[in-house]
Formats: C-alpha cells, sequence, structure tokens
C-alpha cells in the first residue's frame, strides 16, 4: 500500500503531488517498546503509520513521513526488548527532518507521537524543531491529554469505564486488530494495572512501579469495530486541530506562499 507513503513513493511522484497541492507532510515519532505479552515491540510504529495514513487521507493536501523510531521509553526497560533513545537524541532526530522535509518542498509538518513518552521530550525541544523547520511550519499535535479524551469517550459509549492512561490495553489492542490483525496474540491477552497513576510519575519511576506484566489497563474486551471507532476518533480530534491552526493562519488555509 504505496498511497500516501513518501518512502514508498518515486520522487517524480511526490514532486506532482507536492505540486498538485499536498504541502503537508505527517511526521510520527513512535517507539521500539515492549507491549505486554500479547501485543509486539513495534505497536506504536504500526499505530503510528495507520493514525498518519488516515489523518493524511482526511485532510487531502497530506502526505506520510517516514515513521520515526526507537523514541524515549526509558520507562520500559525493565522488560527485555525495549529499545530507547534519549530526549536529546530524539529531538535532535526530529529537528533535523523536520528540517530536511522543509527543505524538500514541505511548507507544514504536522508533528505528532504515537507513544506517551515522546510528548514531553517533543514539547520541550519544539522551538528548537520550529527553528530546524525554517520556512515551513509546523502544526503540533502534542497535548496528550487531548488525545486521551477524544479514545476515553469511544469507550465510554461502549460502556467501558476505566480510564487508566493507555498501554497494550483496550484501546491500543483495538486499533491493532484493525491496522495489523496477525500482530495481536489475543490468547496472550492479559489485565494489567488498573488505575489512575501520574503520567509523570509513571515516566520516572517506569511501568515497572506499577505493573508486572507491562500492561496499563485492560486488552480483554478489544474488538475491531471499537478500533475503527478508535482510530477515526482520533483523526477528528488532530484534524479538527490542524484545521482550526490553519485558519487562524494570516492569508488563510495555506499562507501567502501558497497559490
Ligand atoms: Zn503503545
Amino acid at each position: 500500500m504505496r498511497e500516501l507513503m513518501l518512502e514508498e513513493m518515486t520522487w517524480v511522484e511526490i514532486e506532482a503531488e507536492v505540486r498538485g497541492g499536498k504541502r503537508s507532510a505527517i511526521l510520527a515519532v513512535a517507539s521500539v517498546e515492549q507491549h505486554g505479552p500479547a501485543l509486539p515491540l513495534n505497536t506504536d510504529v504500526v499505530l503510528g503509520r495507520g493514525l498518519a495514513r488516515a489523518l493524511a487521507r482526511e485532510l487531502g493536501d497530506a502526505l506520510v513521513a517516514p515513521i520515526l523510531y526507537p523514541g524515549c521509553s526509558d520507562h520500559h526497560l525493565a522488560w527485555p526488548g525495549t529499545v530507547s533513545i534519549s530526549p536529546g537524541v530524539l529531538a535532535e532526530l526530529v529537528g533535523s527532518v523536520a528540517g530536511g522535509l522543509a527543505r524538500a518542498g514541505f511548507e507544514e509538518i504536522v508533528l505528532f507521537p504515537s507513544h506517551g513518552g515522546n510528548f514531553a521530550p517533543q514539547r520541550e525541544a519544539l522551538p528548537a524543531i520550529r527553528s530546524r523547520a525554517g520556512e515551513a511550519e509546523v502544526l503540533d499535535l502534542l497535548d496528550f491529554r487531548a488525545v486521551l479524551e477524544a479514545w476515553f469517550e469511544v469507550l465510554e459509549r461502549h460502556g467501558w469505564e476505566d480510564r487508566t492512561p493507555p498501554h497494550a490495553d483496550i484501546i491500543e489492542t483495538s486499533m491493532m486488530m484493525v491496522l495489523a490483525p496477525e500482530a495481536v496474540r489475543a490468547a496472550k491477552m492479559q489485565r494489567g494495572f488498573v488505575g489512575r497513576p501520574d503520567l509523570d510519575e509513571l515516566t520516572e519511576r517506569g511501568l515497572q512501579a506499577f505493573t508486572e506484566n507491562g500492561v496499563l489497563g485492560d486488552p480483554r474486551g478489544a474488538t475491531p469495530e471499537m478500533g475503527r471507532e478508535l482510530i477515526s476518533a482520533w483523526v477528528q480530534y488532530a484534524a479538527g486541530e490542524i484545521r482550526w491552526r490553519r485558519s487562524e493562519r494570516p492569508g488563510g488555509e495555506w499562507g501567502p506562499a501558497g497559490a
């Protein structure tokens, strides 16, 4: 499926798409980290790619940049396999790629983390990332709580009241059932820590202070139907934010440089 995926297109195709109005690049920042006994380490990569592509389709004027990983996952290192980089390296990676996308002709870069641990480091690095992007505008979707609200609303509609910050839970598992069903080890799904830990405390102390199996929340009950609704809720949230920020731009939808 090469539709909208920058790395799977030729430069000739990309040039034509950019000329045709696809001036925005969507940049998802993911992770390679444990996701409990039922989901693979690249879960946030799969989710990032799926969400980015769904957002690009919704916007109609964007392409999907290569998904960036690994991410900041020190709080998952207690389990085998997790690969983590420092916030400084992440900032450099995102800034460098954003600068490259700007030089390659994109006028707007939509930046979003598909992994909770990448929100704070990217927020801190945002001024540096913006300056690396030069003329291109960086639209950030770095409000983790707003994303969680959009997802929890879907769960509530399905009569699910748990509001544990999601990790390898019903939210991630449902979306994986849509985006990579073969990767879900359904027979291995286990309940993890259920509660409302402070998000900063989770990152500072590590997940092992809360959960033995690496899961936060409970994946049991996940369905592809819920997955599709969760993806759509995220896309509506993200597209709404982007359209609102574009409308605040002097000169309207696309800046004065736009045709
Ligand atoms: Zn995840």
